[in-house]
């Protein structure tokens, strides 16, 4: 009874009906009233919680985003459109790189603009290629190299510099004919937009650390990608996954971007873009997906974490776009790059448009003069300040998570007694302050309640475990927070 009061209050302040401050003090009145034992969270009587949805904001991270250019993205697509077919089959000899035409060109300008941006912030962008050969396949008629370029943003602490943040957007396109390598395939929406959205990261964080003023240290690494291989198969990203798995990186998230365009028609709210999540990892074991339907942890995959991360940021950063999160890994019919990593066990979600238009992707350029309906990905029908504003989003989460202590390591719920409070226990994070801990009623679709703990690596709340999930951040002095970690149960 008193948790569902609770639940309503904050559920309300979602909304944005109440301030955070009103909110706060409601939720303390309310739990008063309804909780005889009173409202300290820790045994000993510490504060009450607050929502775990309170703004928090760094100004050099809101600084860096503010220099996100929707007139650079706009040539950026633009470059891209103009290689006129960036099927992973389309040409890649000297000759079509020379012309300008093909895949192979568009490779070719990728890896010098990232050259460009790592050249004026000091050469802070190492910038690289995973080359391959795929063969024969379904979508791949003959043997065909595929080049993945990316450019990687050191971080500046040694410590941490082995955590991992990731934005990708595949930059080949189609048109009507997955098989069809020389007609016009514009992908400017599907998926310029998305590489568009990996360059612009790459470019406004690495000068962020070149700003005299303040610049943003990242202690932790960030990777700017783009994939090619996407309208194939995802031969790209299933490459570079299975890298990163193999060579045993620390990839804490990944951020795919595809079709971000915000295309321009009827229906479309360029207020929010999608955020898609897994629910059950697909990289769950027998016995991890056992100890799931037991603990009733469906919707608490590291991706969905992530997802709630995202929320988070949209909250605190004023990115122009807010998140939309949907709870499920893509849409019908369609797939995308962040399964490739999903599928190694990695944290990664894809951002899309609201509302797409059909007549826009995998077309062939041209109109119907019955009906008047302009078909085919051009760059007349992307929104650039949308687009802008959803590499905003991005940004601000790349750098917050890269800004951050790393989560918590063997978080644990004590469950040897019966009782109705909540014990959690949980080993150090190199570069933690304190840690907070969020938790939500198990209907609750993010994390409502928040509390502080500023010493010690342990917590008991008055909250029964039966009756919400937790988890635990990692903050450090400046306020970052970490990806949460919901605990094991431990007898
Ligand atoms: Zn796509």
């Amino acid at each position: 009874m008193a948790y569902q009061k609770n639940s309503a209050i904050a559920q309300t302040s979602h909304f944005g009906l109440l301030s955070t401050g009103l909110a706060a003090i409601m939720v303390v009145t309310v739990l008063a009233s309804f909780s005889p034992r009173g409202l300290a969270q820790e045994v000993d009587q510490g504060p009450p919680p607050r929502l775990a949805a309170d703004p928090h904001a760094d100004s050099r991270i809101a600084e860096a985003i503010r220099q996100v250019s929707a007139d650079h993205i706009r040539q950026t697509i633009e470059k891209l459109v103009s290689f006129n077919n960036r099927s992973t089959i389309s040409p890649q000899d000297e000759e079509s790189i020379k012309a300008g035409k093909g895949i192979g060109a568009a490779r070719e300008w990728i890896k010098a603009e990232f050259e460009r941006y790592s050249k004026d912030c000091g050469g802070c962008l190492e910038v690289k290629t995973d080359t391959f050969t795929e063969q024969p396949a379904e979508r791949i008629p003959k043997p065909t190299e595929i080049t993945n370029v990316y450019a990687v943003l050191r971080g500046s602490d040694p410590l941490q510099a082995n955590r991992i943040v990731l934005v990708t957007g595949h930059y080949d396109s189609r048109n009507s004919d997955t098989f069809n390598g020389t007609d016009p395939a514009p992908g400017a929406n599907d998926d310029g937009s998305g590489t568009a959205v990996s360059l612009e990261c790459a470019r406004v964080l690495s000068q962020a650390s070149r700003t005299a003023k303040y610049p943003a240290k990242f202690p932790v690494t960030i990777i700017f990608l783009t994939v090619a291989g996407e309208e194939q198969g995802l031969n790209g990203s299933k490459h570079f996954a299975q890298m990163a798995k193999e060579q045993g990186w620390k990839l804490e998230a990944v951020l795919n971007n595809d079709i971000v365009g915000g295309n321009l028609g009827p229906g479309q709210d360029a207020s929010v873009v999608r955020v898609f999540s897994e629910g059950l990892p697909a990289a769950a074991t027998e016995a991890e997906i056992r100890r799931i339907r037991m603990l009733g942890g469906e919707s608490d995959s590291s991706s969905r974490e992530l997802a709630r991360y995202i929320a988070d940021v949209g909250r605190s950063y004023n990115a122009g776009v807010k998140p939309m999160m949907i709870f499920r890994l893509d849409r019908f019919l369609r797939g995308g790059d962040h399964y490739s990593f999903n599928q190694q066990g990695f944290a990664a979600v894809r951002f899309t448009e609201l509302r797409e238009d059909y007549n826009h992707q995998h077309q062939n350029v041209r109109k119907d003069d019955a009906t008047g309906i302009e078909y085919g990905d051009l760059p007349k029908f992307v929104n650039f300040d949308y687009v802008a504003h959803v590499a905003r989003l991005n940004a601000a989460t790349l750098a917050s998570l890269a800004s951050s202590p790393a989560p918590p390591a063997s978080v644990k719920m004590l469950t040897k007694n019966l009782e109705n409070d909540a014990t959690l226990t949980w080993e150090p994070s190199a570069g933690a302050a304190a840690y907070e801990v969020v938790w939500r009623s198990t209907s609750a679709a993010d994390w409502e309640y928040a509390q502080m703990v500023t010493s010690g690596a342990r917590a008991t709340l008055k909250v029964s475990k039966d009756n919400v999930i937790f988890g635990v951040r990692a903050v450090d002095a400046a306020g970052h927070r970490s990806l949460p970690v919901v605990p094991e149960p431990e007898r």
